[in-house]
C-alpha cells in the first residue's frame, strides 16, 4: 500500500508530515497511513501539471502517441486486477466481485479513450462555410489546459479513470485528489501511470481533505478546468470558486431517482432490478434507483416479493465468499444514514424490512437493506438522497401520475421504466427529466455512453465522446486570401 503523495513523477510526504488514517468499514481497524496534502503541496502539483503542459510537451503530442501511455495504463490495471480489486474492498467495502467489476472497467476506460485519443488524430480539423469566399475557415480541439479532478469515495479507481483517462486523452495534464476515505487505488493509479513512463507532471495525486487539499486545487489560478463528483453543496462550492476566474466545471452530483415498473412487467424481473438499482455498491450511487413507483395492480405482489428476496441478500466482509452487501463505506456514513431512516420513520414511514444494524455485526458499519413503504411526498426520505442501501416504494394508478411523481425532484440524474409495452416504455423515458434513462434494466453504466445531470444532478456529461469534449476547447482559424486588399482605411 502506497502512502505518500505523487508529485512531478515523485513520491513525497506532505510538507508538514502529516498523515491521516486508512480504515477498514468491514472491521473498524485502521490498516494503514497516507499522507495529508497542504496547500504547499497542492500548489507544486499544480506547477507540475502547468509545466507539462505548457513546457514539456504533453498537448503537443500526436492522440496515437498519447493513446500508447493510456493503453500502458489500461494494461497494468488488468496486469494487477484482483490485487487492485482487494485493496477497494479494503478501503472501501464493496463486495469483492463488484471491485472486481469497478476495476476491469476502470482499465477499459484507459482503452476506450485511447481510441478516442488516436482519432483526434484522424480528424483534427473541422471546415466551416463563411458566406464570405475570401475567408476560409475551419474549427480545431485543443486541450484546455490543466483539470483539477476531484472524486468522491463511491467508485474509488473508475471515478479517477472517469476523468484522467479523458483529460490525458484530451492534452490536458491533471492534478487529481481522491476522497480521504478511499485514497488506495488512486495511488495505485499513480504507480501504473509511474510504470508506464508517464512524462513527469502529467499527473499529479494528491491525497488529504477536502477542506484543505481539495480546496487548495478549486482555489488554484493556475488550474484551467475543474471536474468533480461529488454531493450537491460541495458542487456549488467549487462552481462558485471556478466563477472567479472562469474556469471550465463540469459537475457529477447527487440524485434521487425514479424507477417506475408498470403492471405488465414480469415481477422477478422488476425486482431483480429493483435491488440492482439500490443494493448493489450498499446503494452508494449517485444514479441509485432509490424512489420506486409500482403500477397498483401489481403493487401487493411485488413488495412481498421485495422483502422476501431483500431479506436473503448476503451481509459480510466484502472479502468473503457470496457476500452481496458490504458495510457503508465510513462510521459517518453510517451515522448519516441510520439517520436518514429514523427520519422517514418520524415523518410516518414505515419499515417493511430492514432498518438497523444486522444482528451478529457488532463491528463494521453494516446495515440491513431496507424497504420502506408510506413514505410521505414532502419528507426528505422521499425527496432527498440517503446514499444508502435505503428504497421507497410507493405505488401509483395511472401513467400521467407516475410521470408527474417521477419528475417531481429537483434532482434530475437518472430514471428507469419497466413495461412489456414498448411504446409505453419510450414514452414515459422520453417524458422523464434525466440524463439517463434505463428501460426494463436499471444501473448498466457503458463507458461509451454520456453520463450526467440535469438539474441540480450537475452540468456536463462524462464517458463517451462527451466526456473527452469535457477536456477540450474549441478554437477557430480564418484565413483571410493572401493577396487580396481589405480596403477599410487604406484604399
Ligand atoms: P463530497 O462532496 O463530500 O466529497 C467529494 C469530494 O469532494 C471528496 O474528494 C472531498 O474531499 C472533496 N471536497 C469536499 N469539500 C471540498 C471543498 N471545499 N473543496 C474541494 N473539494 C472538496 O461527497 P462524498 O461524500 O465523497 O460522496 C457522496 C456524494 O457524491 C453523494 O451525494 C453522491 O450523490 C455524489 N456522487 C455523485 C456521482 C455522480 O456521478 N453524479 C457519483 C458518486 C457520488
Amino acid at each position: 500500500m502506497r502512502s505518500e503523495l505523487y508529485i512531478d513523477g515523485k513520491w513525497t510526504p506532505a510538507a508538514n508530515g502529516r498523515t491521516f488514517d486508512v480504515v477498514n468499514p468491514a472491521t473498524e481497524e485502521v490498516i494503514h497511513q497516507i499522507a495529508a496534502a497542504t496547500a504547499e503541496d497542492v500548489d507544486l502539483a499544480v506547477k507540475a501539471a502547468r509545466r507539462a503542459f505548457d513546457k514539456d510537451g504533453w498537448p503537443k503530442l500526436s492522440g496515437a502517441q498519447r493513446a500508447k501511455y493510456l493503453r500502458a495504463i489500461a494494461e497494468g490495471i488488468r496486469a494487477r486486477q484482483a490485487e487492485i480489486a482487494r485493496l477497494e474492498v479494503i478501503d472501501n467495502g464493496k463486495p469483492f466481485p463488484e471491485a472486481d467489476w469497478d476495476v476491469a472497467d476502470a482499465a477499459g476506460c484507459f482503452d476506450f479513450y485511447a481510441g478516442l485519443a488516436e482519432q483526434l488524430d484522424n480528424n483534427p480539423e473541422e471546415p466551416i462555410a463563411l458566406a464570405d469566399a475570401r475567408f476560409t475557415s475551419k474549427a480545431v480541439k485543443e486541450p484546455i489546459g490543466v483539470a483539477g479532478a476531484i472524486i468522491p469515495w463511491n467508485y474509488p479507481l473508475l471515478m479517477a479513470a472517469w476523468k484522467v483517462a479523458p483529460a490525458l486523452a484530451a492534452g490536458c495534464t491533471v492534478v487529481l485528489k481522491p476522497a480521504e476515505v478511499t485514497s488506495l487505488t488512486a495511488l495505485e493509479l499513480a504507480a501504473l501511470a509511474d510504470d508506464a513512463g508517464l512524462p513527469p507532471g502529467v499527473l499529479n495525486i494528491v491525497t488529504g481533505s477536502g477542506s484543505v487539499a481539495g480546496q487548495a486545487i478549486i482555489d488554484h489560478r493556475q488550474v484551467d478546468k475543474l471536474a468533480f463528483t461529488g454531493s450537491g453543496p460541495v458542487g456549488s462550492k467549487i462552481m462558485a470558486a471556478a466563477a472567479r476566474d472562469i474556469k471550465r466545471v463540469s459537475l457529477e452530483l447527487g440524485g434521487k431517482s425514479p424507477f417506475v415498473v408498470f403492471d405488465d412487467a414480469d415481477i422477478d424481473e422488476a425486482v431483480e432490478w429493483i435491488m440492482f438499482g439500490i443494493f448493489w455498491n450498499q446503494g452508494q450511487v449517485c444514479s441509485a434507483t432509490s424512489r420506486v413507483l409500482v403500477q397498483e395492480g401489481i403493487y401487493d405482489k411485488l413488495l412481498a416479493r421485495l422483502v422476501e428476496e431483500t431479506k436473503k441478500i448476503r451481509i459480510g466482509d466484502g472479502l468473503e465468499d457470496g457476500v452481496l452487501l458490504g458495510p457503508l463505506v465510513s462510521k459517518r456514513q453510517h451515522e448519516q444514514v441510520v439517520a436518514a431512516i429514523e427520519a422517514a420513520k418520524a415523518a410516518g414511514a414505515t419499515v417493511a424490512c430492514g432498518g438497523k444494524r444486522p444482528e451478529g455485526f457488532d463491528t463494521g458499519y453494516y446495515l440491513e437493506p431496507t424497504v420502506l413503504t408510506d413514505v410521505p411526498l414532502e419528507s426528505d426520505a422521499w425527496r432527498e438522497e440517503i446514499f444508502g442501501p435505503v428504497v421507497c416504494i410507493k405505488p401509483f394508478s395511472t401513467e400521467e401520475e407516475a410521470i408527474e411523481l417521477a419528475n417531481d425532484s429537483r434532482f434530475g440524474l437518472a430514471a428507469a421504466v419497466m413495461s412489456k409495452d414498448d411504446v409505453r416504455a419510450e414514452r414515459v423515458a422520453s417524458a422523464f427529466r434525466a440524463g439517463i434513462v434505463w428501460i426494463n434494466c436499471s444501473q448498466p453504466t457503458f463507458t461509451e455512453a454520456p453520463w450526467g445531470g440535469y438539474k441540480e444532478s450537475g452540468i456536463g456529461r462524462e464517458l463517451g465522446r462527451w466526456g473527452l469534449e469535457n477536456y477540450l476547447e474549441t478554437k477557430q482559424i480564418t484565413r483571410f486570401a493572401a493577396g487580396e486588399k481589405w480596403g477599410w482605411y487604406i484604399k
